[in-house]
This record gives C-alpha cells, structure tokens and sequence, in this order.
C-alpha cells in the first residue's frame, strides 16, 4: 500500500547507464527534480544514497517511490540481477534498501518496461492487439505490450538487444557475442563513424547527426550501417512476434531521418510482413514518470 500520511507525492526514479532522472507526480502532473550522474564505477550504494538524500530532502513522507533501471530486474525479490551497462551491479536489492530508507513502498522493473507504462498510461501505444516498444541509447531496451499489458514471460522477456544478429560477432558486455545492441546502438554508431571517416578522435551520436545533417559522406554511411543492422534485428523481431507494430525510442531516434528508411529497405530483403514503425519523440522524462505511474499503481 502507498503511505496513506504520506506527502501525496510518488516519485519516479529512472536509472540508466549514464544518467539517473528523478521526478515527482503531484495531482496528475510530472515535475522532474533532478538528473543525477549514475557514475557505475562508484557502485549502486553510492547511488543508492544520492537518489535517498533527493528525495528525503524535498519530501520527508513520500507515497510511493518506482524505479526503472537499464538491466535484468527480477520484480518479486525487488533484486537489480545483473546489467551490463552498470558493470559489477549485482544481485542488488534497490527495492527492499529505497523501501526501508524512504519509508514507503517501491515498486521496480526494467527501464524499457517503465518506459511503455507511461506510454500505456497516455494511450501513445493502443489499448488492443500486440506491440513491441524499443529503446536505442547505450544499450537496447524492449518491451513487449499485449492489449495494453506487459508480457513478461517467466520474467525477464523483451531483452531484444542481447539477440544474436551476428553468430561470432563482437563480444558484449553480457557474456555473449554478436548481440544486436552490439550493432545498433550509440557506441556501434561511433565506431562505424570512424571506420568511415578515418578519424580516430570519438563523435557522439549528436555529434555524427550534426555532420549528417551537413550532407558529410562518412556520417551518412555510418548511419546507412546502422539502420542496415536495426532493419535485419526488426525482421528478426517480426518472424518471432508478428506485431501490429512497433514503438522506437531513444536519444538515437532523434537522428532517424538518416537511417529509418536504410532500416527498411533491409527489413523488406527480408521479411514480408508489413512494415509498421513508428518513432516516438525524444523525452527524456518519461522514463522517470512511467517509474512514478508505477510507484502509484502497482503499490496502491
Ligand atoms: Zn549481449
């Protein structure tokens, strides 16, 4: 149950590999309070006491807190099991440590989950039929959404970014090799930038759209590389799901005009489904506000 003395206000808490959101919703509003550096090297106590110390200074008796993090989020023991974007988080126990210093009860899920609540929430992913929500950051987020619900499988599904697009391809930070996120997301970008470029000094995605957007030929190839390899994972996701769409997400869909048609015309050498892809605008706060609607409902 939410804190019935409580302040009214249930917090959202959006941890990923770079930075940590953190937010309130307050009679129907999302107000964001802080973005914080997650810094993985400092480990999750470090973090774990910055997000408390936020929140506690603002709000002595919070309703309800949720947390989304970028990894593997075991729901009933409240546990972060292990992400490869926070090396060496394990086995953390954010709910039960945020539960007892707050004072007030948390609910956690995967980051990419948190995301497709607040979409859920805003009707942006339709009530019926079967959906796939996709985020492209530092890593992969997925989601898959059934008439307006999650589906988790036996808990953890939806981690299209550790599908394997290559058989021995580059290793990643899970363990396995040839993973999709690999491939097709910031860190790929950068590196296909620079095998085009000959450059070796480190672009930014950002960076790479401001040089595509001037028309520079090695940056409109690197895009062309990573739309070629978001195409062949979306077809793979269309031969496994065949979804009435899908949901894509992510600072790197802000630059999507230089590769979602690359992105197709690879889907279709190899999928005959119809093509239904749907870019939703940046926000960077809906992470954080999808954690707080989760805070609220799944402990109400
Ligand atoms: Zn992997």
């Amino acid at each position: 149950m939410s804190n019935p003395a409580g302040s009214g206000m249930h917090w959202g808490i959006d941890i990923g590999g770079t930075t940590t959101i953190l937010g309130y919703l307050k009679k129907g509003g999302f107000e964001k309070k802080t973005i914080l550096d997650t810094d993985p090297p400092s480990g999750p106590d470090s973090l774990f006491r910055r997000i408390s110390n936020v929140i506690l200074e603002a709000d002595a008796t919070p309703c309800s807190a949720g947390v989304g993090i970028a990894g593997l989020v075991d729901r009933s023991s409240g546990l972060l099991v292990s992400s490869p974007n926070l090396p060496g988080w394990q086995d953390y126990p954010f709910r039960s440590k945020l539960s007892d210093k707050l004072n007030c009860p948390v609910a956690i899920d995967n980051d990419c989950n948190v995301f497709a609540l607040q979409a859920i929430e805003f009707s942006i992913i339709p009530d019926a039929g079967l959906w796939l929500m996709i985020t492209f950051g530092t890593g992969i987020g997925g989601t898959i959404i059934h008439d307006g619900a999650i589906i988790y499988g036996s808990g953890y599904a939806g981690e299209f970014g550790h599908m394997t697009v290559e058989a021995y391809g580059k290793n990643c930070l899970c363990g396995s090799k040839g993973c999709w996120e690999r491939y097709t997301a910031s860190g790929a970008l950068s590196d296909y930038f620079r095998a085009h470029s000959g450059n070796a000094v480190y672009h930014t995605p950002k960076e790479i759209a401001r040089l595509a957007s001037i028309e520079d030929g090695a940056a409109l190839k690197a895009f062309e590389e990573f739309g070629t390899w978001l195409g062949i994972g979306l077809a793979n996701l269309y031969h496994c799901f065949s979804p009435d769409g899908v949901y894509l997400a992510g600072g790197l869909m802000g630059a999507s005009e230089f590769f979602l048609e690359h992105a197709e015309s690879e889907f279709h050498a190899r999928c005959t489904c119809a093509w239904n892809a749907n870019v939703l605008p940046s926000c960077s706060d809906a992470g954080a506000e999808g954690a707080a609607i989760m805070g609220r409902t799944r402990t109400g």
